[in-house]
């Protein structure tokens, strides 16, 4: 296994986290001043720290050992070999194969919003599917799901996800300019300059009064995507923060 050794912590290095799991990070874990990411092959990263090797086996399964459930609004977000009693709707990912296992600030805060706000038979897309994590619980709240990801690799086990949990949302390699609205929903857990970028296509996708979700946001960050936002006719609704990510939610 091909570990990339960044020095830090969880707090210090999270700006990096999307970008680690975009190069195919199959992990992250904190070790006493260092962070360490796993990948399946090394590869030239654009980030300060250095390459380790392990032995294939050690890392996977302690870091299974120590992955806990994650709840979040009615979701409590399972590995497959997680007992759970509670009430709560839940959503089982085999964990580590692509980002969206509910360990994230965003991905949580994505849950929440979009509990609050989907209803069934309402045409959801999750644009940056990773797992299919937003994907599967709009679908189970009943919507007319559709997830996306601009990299092809992460859709079967989207797929897999999704069978796991008996929904069916439509799943596919996709970004914004692929896809065939208009939504009544659309949420992204992407970073900052790319939702300021993608603004006039938030708004082309969205039917009028449709609502945008957009994660993925650092604080420090929040202003380039509001200042977009409003550019491209976009209300402020909602605004809700962890740590220092932020979630924005705009009417069109
Ligand atoms: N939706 C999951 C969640 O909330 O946990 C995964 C989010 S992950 C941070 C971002 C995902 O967006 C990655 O799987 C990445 O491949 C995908 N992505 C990045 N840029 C994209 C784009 N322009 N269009 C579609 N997907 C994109």
């Amino acid at each position: 296994m091909h570990v990339f050794c960044l020095k830090g912590d969880f707090e210090t290095l999270d700006a990096y986290t999307p970008l680690l799991f975009d190069l195919g990070a199959r992990g992250l874990e904190e070790k006493p001043g260092e962070v360490w990411a796993y990948f399946p092959d090394r590869l030239e990263l654009p980030l300060p720290g250095e390459w380790l090797e392990l032995p294939d086996t050690d890392w996977l399964e302690a870091w299974r050992r120590d992955l806990k459930p994650v709840k979040a609004g009615p979701f409590v977000v399972l590995a497959p070999w997680h007992a759970w009693a509670g009430d709560e709707q839940r959503i089982v990912l085999e964990p580590g194969m692509a980002f969206g296992t509910g360990h994230h600030e965003t991905t949580r805060m994505a849950l929440e919003a979009l509990a609050e706000r989907v209803r069934p038979g309402m045409r959801v897309l999750d644009l940056g599917t990773g797992s299919g994590i937003l994907a599967i619980a709009a679908a189970k709240l009943g919507a007319e799901a559709e997830g996306v990801d601009i990299d092809a690799a992460v859709i079967p086990h989207a797929l897999e996800n999704a069978r796991i949990n008996g929904v069916s949302p439509r799943l596919a390699e996709g970004t914004l300019e692929s896809v065939a609205g208009p939504y009544a929903l659309v949420v992204a857990n992407l970073y900052a300059e790319l939702h300021a970028w993608l603004a006039p296509g938030y708004a082309e996708a969205l039917e009028p009064g449709g609502t945008l979700l957009l994660t993925g946001i650092l604080a420090e960050r929040e202003p380039v995507v509001r200042k977009a936002l409003e550019a491209a006719g976009f209300a402020p609704r909602q605004r809700r923060q962890e740590g220092e990510w932020v979630l924005l939610a705009y009417a069109r």
